[in-house]
């Protein structure tokens, strides 16, 4: 049975009054999502190119009424609140393994039926964001109470922690595991860094904890920078309580005072600005192209920034370990170098040399010319909202694949 017709019966046995639309425009799945009922979205996409992304608008991802649906795993930027009904990178579920979770969703939505008015309109739409995410959020956190900061070097005495903490005290301990998002080593712009470390952000805002296990190497990667970055960035009053534990006996951790800095104003907005953007490079590459206009830049008041710069989104770069290495431990962490994307073991590659490094399958830095095995996966998927009658992507693509490469150390 297609995906559709299952759905559809299931809701059905719910029930929902169901209509089917087989393949949806743009216009049709917006009508929709300010209509009166649920819109169950199907997300699949079948090679080479059969897919709904074409139809697919924001209020999918941001509205409670909506529930995104697919066979295959989801591109990287489209996801919103709730959690989608798809399969991780880079899985494939069946309709049975989708169904069974859609037909809980549906139920969990009954009683919120029918809709609110405010969730007819834009008037009351800012009003029912805040609702309809307060059980969201509510939900997150019921989940787990720590989020634990750690590095990779490290993974055994987190998961020792973890344990340990759930059995003394019953707490529940979130480690991120980014796969579905990105791979620790996986070769990427530091447009997708800020993006995952937004959903990272999130979590650590709905934790009641925030734990670091500090190691001598803890502030040697840009997601640990990044981790520490998000939290300081919060209010006094949105910070969850933070705990510092050594990895190990022979290290001295540092006090909250000297590893947590105090951003200025301008930092914090800078984060904010990244958090923004970076969900959003269709609005970049607008923006760029403002820049370049002298009236445009004036009346705007638009200055260069390193966000708006090309390599922002699309320059690849290698988180090199042995570079990482290299630097005064203990330094502190390196505000001004993690915003403006000038981190230690950050090394820009260009598009070139990644193109032969996957044909020779070695790669070196081009700082200190550590070597690397290049491995590769499924493409990620990115989403490029339709405007008028064309994707905002490369060439109009609604849909766009872009390879995966992996960059391991060889020993
Ligand atoms: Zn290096």
């Amino acid at each position: 049975m297609q995906l559709g017709e299952a759905a559809s019966e299931a809701a059905a046995a719910c029930g929902y009054q169901v209509r089917l639309i087989p393949s949806p425009t743009l216009m049709e799945v917006w009508n929709e999502c300010w209509g009166e009922g649920v819109v169950v979205f199907d997300a699949t996409i079948d090679p080479p190119n059969q897919h709904n992304y074409k139809a697919a608008t924001n209020s999918l991802l941001y509205s409670l009424y909506c529930v995104v649906l697919s066979r295959s795993y989801l591109p990287v930027n489209f996801r919103g609140h709730l959690e989608p009904i798809a399969p991780p990178y880079p899985q494939r579920w069946e309709n049975g393994q989708l169904i069974e979770r859609l037909r809980q969703r549906l139920l969990d939505l009954l009683p919120l039926l029918p809709k609110p008015a405010a969730a007819k309109s834009l008037k009351g739409m800012g009003n029912l964001i805040d609702k309809s995410l307060t059980p969201v959020l509510q939900k997150n956190k019921e989940s787990f109470d720590i989020f634990l900061s750690y590095r990779g070097t490290h993974t055994q005495a987190a998961q020792r922690l973890v344990d340990e903490s759930l059995q003394q005290q019953g707490k529940r301990i979130r480690i991120i595991r980014t796969d579905d998002m990105s791979y620790p080593d996986e070769v990427l712009s530091l447009q997708r860094r800020w993006q995952i470390l937004r959903g990272i952000h999130a979590s650590i805002s709905a934790a009641h904890d925030f734990w670091v296990l500090w190691s001598d190497d803890y502030l040697s990667s840009w997601w640990t920078h990044g981790e520490i970055m998000s939290f300081a960035s919060m209010t006094k009053k949105a910070k969850p309580n933070l705990r510092i534990i050594n990895a190990t006996e022979s290290e001295t951790s540092p006090s909250p005072r000297q590893l947590i800095p105090r951003l200025t104003r301008r930092q914090r907005r800078t984060i904010v600005k990244h958090f923004f953007l970076c969900n959003l490079p269709e609005s970049l590459v607008r923006i760029r192209k403002l820049l370049d206009r002298r009236l445009a830049r004036t009346l705007l008041g638009l200055r260069p920034d390193p966000i708006l710069d090309r390599s922002f989104a699309d320059s690849p770069l290698l988180e090199c370990a042995t570079c990482a290495q290299s630097r005064p431990m203990n330094r502190g962490l390196d505000v001004e170098g993690f915003l403006t994307g000038k981190l230690a073991p950050m090394q820009p590659l260009s598009a070139y040399a990644l193109a032969q490094a996957q044909e020779s399958g070695t790669l070196n830095c081009p700082e200190c010319r550590a070597l690397y095995r290049i491995t590769s996966g499924p493409p990620r998927y990115w989403w490029h909202p339709t405007r008028g009658e064309q994707g905002t992507g490369p060439g109009g693509a609604v849909l766009e694949e872009r390879p995966l490469y992996r960059a391991v150390l060889e020993q």
